[in-house]
């Protein structure tokens, strides 16, 4: 999907008018409808504010082209579970349980959120040695722990 497919869906499913999302926007409603029409493109800005008013991902705006993953714990992600900054814009480096209201929810060490990680998989059925490989191999890739 383009990003006018995805715009357009996400305001029809607010019930919203193309004026109403405008006046959130300051915007005029002719740019929105320009937007719908696939003549422009918000500028990053105002992309910013599409994302905090529909409380999706500017990816999920441009139509997926990433696969996002938590950049803490590596759990991949989907709009429902992004965490938020301060002001409730979604965060798309980091989930809910990791990061929300602007900052990380455990002050914890790699090697503790490894653990987290191990004990979650296991619970879901995991074998303990597999979810520890498979967390060893992934948590030192992710921009939390990466080191320099
Ligand atoms: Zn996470």
């Amino acid at each position: 999907m383009e990003f006018k497919d995805v715009f357009t869906q996400l305001r029809e499913n607010a019930h919203l008018s193309q004026a109403d999302v405008a006046g959130k926007l300051f915007v005029t409603r002719q740019a929105v409808s320009r937007w719908e029409c696939g003549e422009t493109m918000p500028n990053t800005a105002t992309l910013a504010q599409i994302s905090k008013l529909f409380d999706v991902s500017i990816n999920t705006l441009l139509g997926s082209p990433r696969q996002l993953y938590c950049q803490s714990c590596g759990m991949p992600l989907s709009d429902g579970i992004l965490g938020h900054e301060g002001d409730g814009t979604p965060n798309e480096d980091y989930c809910q349980w990791c990061y929300n209201d602007g900052g990380f929810l455990t002050d914890c060490t790699m090697e503790e959120m490894l653990e987290t990680c191990v004990g979650i998989m296991k619970e879901q059925g995991m074998p303990e040695e597999a979810a520890r490989s498979h967390m060893t191999e992934i948590l030192p890739k992710l921009s939390r722990w990466k080191k320099g």
